[in-house]
């Protein structure tokens, strides 16, 4: 599924300009345009869904994937010493794009 008002899925039809550096039938990861560490990646999936709360199983299978597949390309960008993942949940987390997307961070040593 795919919402024509949603900045990432503009991104994944190429509407929108971005830095990708990782794309499969499933997902796709690019730069985040306002890094929070050294290495900031944008992991998100290619059917739009708002939340974590909204996943089934199918949506968890394209979970899975992107998560086995991450370790990979957080080393091939630049994180050597190690890297955080997060999602962030509605409002209270910060959520600003309502597709859901996993934060990959590193680079550098992260504070709390
Ligand atoms: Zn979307």
């Amino acid at each position: 599924m795919i919402d024509n008002n949603c900045i990432f899925c503009k991104i994944i039809k190429g509407e929108i300009p971005s830095a990708k550096v990782y794309e499969d039938g499933e997902f796709v990861v690019f730069k985040d345009v306002e890094p929070k560490a050294e290495v900031h990646l944008l992991a998100v999936p290619k059917d739009h869904f708002p939340h974590l709360s909204d996943l089934d199983g199918e949506r968890a299978e394209v979970l899975s994937h992107m998560l086995a597949k991450i370790p990979q390309i957080a080393a091939e960008n630049g994180c050597v010493g190690g890297y955080r993942l997060v999602i962030n949940q509605g409002e209270d987390a910060g959520q600003t794009v309502r597709h859901l997307h996993i934060h990959i961070l590193g680079g550098e040593p992260l504070a709390w």
